[in-house]
């Protein structure tokens, strides 16, 4: 008898013990926000008093528009290299962001931009530097990354590549918006008294990036730039280099940037954040934080990152005084951020 009750105690404890595993595994499970999208729309030096409520719109809604894009591909059971890309895109089609459409104008007054998409499940990756008169260069850099054994193209290389391939292009007026030709003028006037290599350092907003984890459990991630206003001497910045501006690992996170290049290029930005995931086990939000808000900031850099996980966790810090931002999960809820708020 007494030991028909040990062992009865014994399988209920078990079964206890079982039961609240099972309980854990799927709360934590429950716990993960899962498939989703974060993009960003640049980040800089404008104050929420220099914004009028009409441009304050208009980005609202654009970026509504690109994270609704986003949510119906994943939702579709579509890849995030795609919902990633056709964000992107979207951006670059509009002249509210300094990509594609609005990029900005380099010392000679002409568009050179630059691209990158990296795929976080074989890391495969494609980017183009300095092309002019692409009228998507992320579509570009997909096929850098499908179509070529390379990684990066770079000005007219790049190009014929393009026309192989029959990307679409533009002429150059299209590229042309008033904005960002009087930011040029400006700066024109006031290198006479400065250094005439500086590039533009209380930079503004403008560069777009997204980074995706779709139903598959893949990441992705891409971003796309005009660079900054007043370059010269085919400057490039960390937007199509791997690893500073954009880097995607399955096992990690996604991740894409946006500030001033030269500080990001020098501080794998990107790279950074998944490697203190990697090898220190630290969470998205703890490891992109320390990059932006600490090692870069201390090392003079200003800008920021979006960057998703591979549960869906989000993070979005940056350390300027604001960055159009935004994500959107499952639930189709979308959460959109403009200033330090
Ligand atoms: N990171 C971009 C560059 O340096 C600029 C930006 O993000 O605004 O080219």
């Amino acid at each position: 008898m007494q030991v028909l009750e040990n062992w009865s105690q014994k399988i209920l404890r078990v079964a206890l013990v079982l039961f609240l595993a099972v309980a854990t595994a799927f709360e934590l499970q429950a716990a993960d926000p899962g498939w989703g999208i974060v993009i960003h729309g640049g980040a800089g030096a404008t104050l929420k008093e220099n914004m009028t409520a009409e441009k304050e719109r208009a980005l609202q809604l654009k970026l509504s528009e690109v994270l609704n894009t986003g949510h119906t591909i994943l939702e579709n059971g579509g890849s995030s290299l795609d919902a990633v890309q056709a964000a992107i895109r979207i951006m670059e089609d509009s002249p509210l962001f300094n990509a594609g459409r609005g990029a900005v104008f380099t010392h000679e007054g002409t568009n050179e931009m630059d691209a990158s998409i990296m795929d976080g499940r074989s890391r495969n990756s494609g980017a183009v530097a300095g092309v002019q008169l692409i009228k998507n260069p992320i579509n570009l850099a997909r096929l850098v990354m499908e179509k070529s054994p390379h990684v990066m193209m770079a000005g007219k290389g790049a190009e014929s590549f393009a026309a192989q391939h029959d990307v679409k292009t533009a002429p150059a007026e299209y590229f042309y918006t008033e904005p960002r030709w009087d930011s040029l003028q400006k700066h024109l006037k006031q290198q006479n008294l400065k250094d005439p290599l500086e590039t533009e350092r209380d930079h503004k907003f403008g560069t777009v990036g997204a980074a995706a984890l779709d139903k598959d459990g893949n990441l992705a991630a891409g971003t796309s730039t005009g660079g900054m206003t007043n370059k010269r001497f085919g400057r490039i910045g960390d937007s199509p280099v791997i690893g500073a501006g954009t880097y995607a690992n399955n096992a990690t996170c996604a991740v894409s940037a946006t500030g001033h290049g030269e500080y990001f290029i020098r501080s794998v930005v990107a790279y950074d954040i998944s490697a203190l995931m990697e090898y220190k086990g630290m969470s998205l939000q703890k490891a992109s934080d320390y990059v932006i808000n600490d090692k870069l900031k201390k090392f003079g850099g200003s800008g920021g990152v979006i960057a998703i996980d591979k549960h869906g966790n989000v993070a979005m810090p940056f350390n300027t005084a604001g960055m159009f931002r935004g994500y959107v999960h499952e639930d189709g809820e979308v959460v959109i951020r403009l200033y330090n708020n």
